[in-house]
């Protein structure tokens, strides 16, 4: 595509969402995306734990995740060289005044099988036995290289003829004559469709767009990176997930990445790790387990971003034409980003769904952002 070309769509944001719906509509039609910041992946896509979780969140959320599973073990022919899933299991682990938590998740996720504690602590033995009372234990998931993805759809833009700006802010926006005009520190763009995968900012931008907020609300979340001790072979150790999501930890590439699971409300911003999480995390996770954090290699904070019911929002706004949501990620936008892509690409081409995306369709209503019109 040259850039005079007329554009069908104009892609606001370039972390995982906006990059793997682009690459998607590419295929279909000419599509720009815009990106603030130098790199894509900038935010909350490069501040991922990296997991592939088919058992965490609502049933939405877990279906759509659970169709990508596929595209993340086989991708297609010349999406990557490299493996974007390495098999990692998930316990969610309880003490004994949290067997109810423990109970309500197996009965709400099938594939969750319960062990013991003292399976739980064989399995992941820094673990306290005295404080683990017995786990869920889920065989599917696995570490992501959210690098390769971004990369992989980024490289399917450009060979479909999308183009990518980064550096490039949307500051204003106009509904005229069908079209949208785009306003940037990079100049005017229009096109007849605008998708708002602006993340943490998806409600600033329909603010700039003349639409309703839908109340996405950004909130932190800290990790940071500790070394183990050398006595410990736990490359293989399958993520630990406290069942009320009080904290959690995994092997990360040779350290364990920590979390205090927090979700502080905030603004749309550059996160930062805060002291009083990663206090809160030590003193979460030195209760649970044997270690004994005395330096923290690396620490980051990222935001994700929720509508009000936790679900994705994935649909044209009800009251302003042209202009389609891609936003609320929330904690499973890495994960679900295959899935969202081509369920956006069939609501705004009418593309074909196959494959593992056959059936996402039927979730169509249940992300719509119809669902929060007031009348
Ligand atoms: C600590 C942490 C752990 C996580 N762990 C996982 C995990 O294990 N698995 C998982 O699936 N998910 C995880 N997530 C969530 C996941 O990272 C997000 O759901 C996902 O990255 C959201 O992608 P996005 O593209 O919507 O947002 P972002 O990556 O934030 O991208 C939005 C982009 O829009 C751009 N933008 C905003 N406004 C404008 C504008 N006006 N003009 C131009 N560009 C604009 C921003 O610069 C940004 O690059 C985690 C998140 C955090 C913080």
């Amino acid at each position: 595509m040259k850039q005079n070309e007329a554009l069908d769509f104009i892609v606001i944001g370039a972390g995982i969402a906006g990059l793997s719906a682009a690459a998607e509509l590419a295929e279909h039609a000419k599509v720009l995306v815009l990106e603030r910041e130098q790199h894509p992946g900038y935010h909350a896509t490069g501040r991922s734990a990296a997991y592939f979780a088919p058992a965490y969140g609502n049933e939405t959320v877990r279906a759509l995740s659970a169709a990508c599973e596929g595209f993340f073990t086989t991708p297609p022919n010349t999406f990557t060289n490299v493996p974007l899933m390495r098999p990692r299991q998930v316990i969610f682990v309880g003490r004994h005044d949290q067997r109810d938590a423990i109970s309500a998740l197996a009965a709400e996720v099938e594939q969750l099988r319960l062990i013991d504690g003292a399976e739980v602590c064989s399995r992941v033995p820094i673990l306290n036995q005295d404080y683990v009372a017995c786990g869920l234990l889920g065989k599917s998931g696995g570490d992501l290289d959210v690098d390769a993805l971004l990369q992989g759809y980024r490289r399917q833009l450009k060979a479909r003829g999308g183009i990518l700006l980064t550096a490039t802010k949307v500051e204003a926006m106009e509904f005229e004559q069908g079209r949208w005009s785009v306003k940037t520190t990079k100049g005017s763009f229009s096109a007849p469709s605008v998708v708002n995968a602006a993340g943490a900012w998806a409600d600033q931008v329909a603010a700039l767009a003349g639409a309703d907020p839908l109340n996405i609300q950004p909130k932190r979340r800290t990790a940071m990176l500790v070394d183990l001790s050398a006595e410990f072979e736990f490359a293989d150790w399958p993520l630990v997930v406290d069942v009320d999501e009080q904290f959690y930890l995994k092997p990360n590439a040779g350290q364990l990445l920590l979390s205090p699971a927090d979700e502080t409300p905030s603004e749309p911003c550059d996160a930062q790790a805060d002291e009083f999480d990663i206090a809160v995390a030590i003193d979460r996770i030195s209760r649970a387990t044997s270690l004994e954090v005395s330096h923290i290699k690396h620490r980051w904070a990222g935001l994700r971003s929720f509508a009000p019911d936790h679900t994705f929002v994935v649909g044209q706004d009800s009251r302003r034409e042209g202009f389609f949501w891609l936003a609320g990620q929330g904690g499973y936008g890495v994960q679900s980003a295959p899935a969202l892509a081509q369920l956006t690409s069939h609501l705004l081409t009418q593309s074909t769904l196959g494959g593992d995306f056959k059936d996402i369709a039927a979730y169509k209503q249940a992300v719509s952002p119809e669902r929060f019109s007031k009348d």
